[in-house]
């Protein structure tokens, strides 16, 4: 069974995956990790983000990949490097391609079908797009601020002022709910759970059995 949860930066997401999968036992794909490698690729080879041709071109000749320690692009582990501000700043135009997207969606697809099926699976459009069908779709959210503050604790953060990550976080999570391709939004069935006021193992535990009801 797949366990789809969705939301903006900074909501907690990949924490809160991380621990629901290791609770239950299940594989974990960070699909922003996927268009993060992809941009990684279209930055090392100078390609325009804007030039969704070149970026097909570029997808078909490099492979994108994960082992045991994150995403591979052409086989090297890349899992540090795509977390750099540049690629922060340039993913959003990548991925409101939306042959790009569909691209990408075949590997995070593929990903797990070799996990016979069975993961969390973390991102903007796994609930509506990815994985439709999956009945546990969780979609987080957090007020701005909220997220902000988390997001400038993270390591990748460190050093710069709320207000400059708060900025960066309204700037992509616009791009990525008003793109015309996948945007972001909850499915329609999806369970909305605001974290502002909750623990991330309260949060945990909501998910965790949510699933075990609704699965
Ligand atoms: O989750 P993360 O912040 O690493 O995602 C990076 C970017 O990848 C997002 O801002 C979004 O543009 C894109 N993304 C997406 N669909 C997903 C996951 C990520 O469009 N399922």
């Amino acid at each position: 069974m797949v366990i789809a949860i969705d939301g903006p930066s900074g909501v907690g997401k990949s924490t809160v995956s991380r621990l629901v999968a290791e609770r239950m036992s299940l594989a974990y794909l960070d699909t922003g990790s996927t268009y993060r490698a992809a941009t990684l690729a279209v930055l090392r080879r100078g390609v325009a983000t804007t030039d969704e041709e070149a970026i097909l071109d570029l997808l078909a000749d490099t492979s994108i990949d994960y082992d045991e320690r994150g995403v591979l692009l052409g086989g090297e582990s890349v899992a540090f490097d795509v977390r750099s501000d540049a690629v922060t700043r340039a993913v959003s135009t990548v991925s409101a391609h939306p042959r790009v997207r569909a691209e990408i969606v075949e590997i995070q697809r593929r990903w797990v079908a070799a996990h016979d099926g069975d993961a969390v699976v973390e991102g903007r459009d796994i609930g509506t797009v990815v994985f439709p069908h999956t009945p546990v779709k969780i979609y987080l959210t957090a007020s701005p601020m909220v997220r902000a503050l988390r997001r400038a604790g993270d390591s990748e953060a460190q050093g710069e002022d709320v207000e400059s990550v708060a900025r960066k976080l309204e700037a992509r999570d616009h791009a990525d709910s008003t793109r015309t391709a996948s945007p972001l939004r909850p499915a329609s069935d999806a369970k909305i759970i605001d974290t502002g006021d909750l623990t991330i193992d309260e949060v945990v535990e909501m998910i965790v059995s949510y699933a075990a009801t609704t699965g």
